[in-house]
């Protein structure tokens, strides 16, 4: 019997040793892919959206949060508190230890929660109704984003609006519906929280088949969303969007503030994984009649229209061009000219190499799409 219960000891004891091993191997390997020649356009500024403050249910003050973006090398962050609108938070927008912070909030309507930007403030506040506080942000000169459709309370589809945009990563949720699956490497968390976090990612196909068939309906763009309520540090490293601006972003809060502001709205940015590589320098752009037209935009198809893209990192895989959620061409070379001849949506998807900590199946980079649009002679 005594010999039994060595045995299983011996056993345990093996066998706890064999994975702390393996936990020791993989955080050791682990490093965030960074191109060391690519030099920083200064019309390329990369933020972290939807963080929640102790303005409402988050850990840590704006203050605290504003102080690791600056750590973590962030030009803007959008913060997203609960309210219809929340006040407060929307009264601390500035520049805090260089980083441009905006507010916007995060309002819950009949249908789920939307999350609006980029307006003033109402006397009153926004409807419980999701198509009243539709409209009372649109009048307000706001814009909305369909905020973690696919999250346990979810977003009730209705008639579709006039949506800026949806979340096609909703980082909370997804790292909480993921918990039990990433068990083994949920230990990480303390030495290398981001290696943690990005093993709790998976394919959001789901979100992004609902983006592709929104799309269909009206152009409406994705984003990665962060979601932050606590794990600040790896959650600001985590996920980024990349606005493509016209100009340097200014120093003055009301003309920086716009400058963001306009680029999510036309649709001006892509997303990437931050936390497994650094995508500075992706581009995603066509052409019509001589001139470069960026993502967001939508083109009149008269025969074809060129759509360029560049990765130019050594550490990206494939490339994947999607046309109304199809992938139609792949390519592992780092630059791309496709002639699109057809009518739709057409977006990016850049995959990392077997290499990196992320899945291999779960796209780095995900573009805003280029619409085609036929002449309507
Ligand atoms: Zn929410
Ligand atoms: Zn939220």
């Amino acid at each position: 019997m005594k010999l039994r219960k060595r045995k299983v000891l011996l056993f345990l004891l093996a066998f706890f040793l064999l994975y702390a091993l393996w936990l020791s191997f993989s955080i050791l390997r682990f490093k965030t892919y960074k191109a060391p020649a690519l030099k920083p356009s200064p019309l390329e500024i990369e933020g972290a959206y939807h963080i929640h403050t102790t303005y409402s249910d988050g850990r840590k003050s704006l203050d605290e949060i504003a102080k690791l973006a600056s750590q973590a090398d962030i030009d803007f962050i959008i913060i997203t508190d609960h309210g219809n609108p929340n006040k407060e938070s929307y009264s601390s927008q500035d520049w805090k230890e260089g980083v441009l912070v905006l507010a916007g909030s995060e309002v819950s309507v009949s249908r789920g929660h939307l999350v609006a930007l980029d307006f003033e403030l109402p006397s009153g506040n926004f409807s419980p109704n999701t198509e009243d506080a539709f409209y009372e942000i649109r009048e307000a000169g706001g814009f909305s984003i369909i905020s973690h459709p696919y999250s346990k309370s979810g977003w009730s589809w209705g008639e579709f609006m006039d949506y800026s945009g949806i979340d096609i990563i909703s980082g909370y949720y997804m790292l909480r519906r993921n918990i039990f699956a990433s068990l083994p490497s949920l230990p990480a968390l303390l030495l290398k929280p981001e290696y943690a976090l990005l093993k709790m990612f998976d394919n959001p196909h789901r979100n992004l088949r609902k983006w592709d068939e929104l799309n269909n309906l009206h152009p409406i763009y994705g984003y990665f969303s962060a979601d932050a309520h606590l794990l600040y540090r790896p959650a600001l490293n985590l996920l980024r969007l990349h606005l493509l601006l016209q100009s340097p972003l200014s120093e003055d809060f009301d003309t920086a503030q716009h400058q963001v502001y306009e680029a999510l709205r036309k649709g001006r940015f892509y997303n990437s994984i931050h936390a497994a590589a650094h995508a500075h320098g992706f581009r995603f752009w066509g052409e019509e009649g001589g001139k470069t037209t960026p993502m967001g935009s939508t083109v009149i198809l008269d025969s074809s229209v060129p759509l360029n893209i560049e990765a130019p990192f050594p550490f990206a895989k494939e490339i994947h061009l999607v046309h109304n959620g199809k992938m139609i061409l792949r390519s592992t070379e780092n630059s791309i000219s496709y002639e699109a001849a057809h009518p739709g949506t057409y977006r990016v998807e850049v995959y990392l190499t077997e290499r990196s900590p992320l899945d291999k199946n779960i796209p780095w980079i995900i573009s805003n799409p280029i619409f085609l649009r036929e002449d309507e002679k």
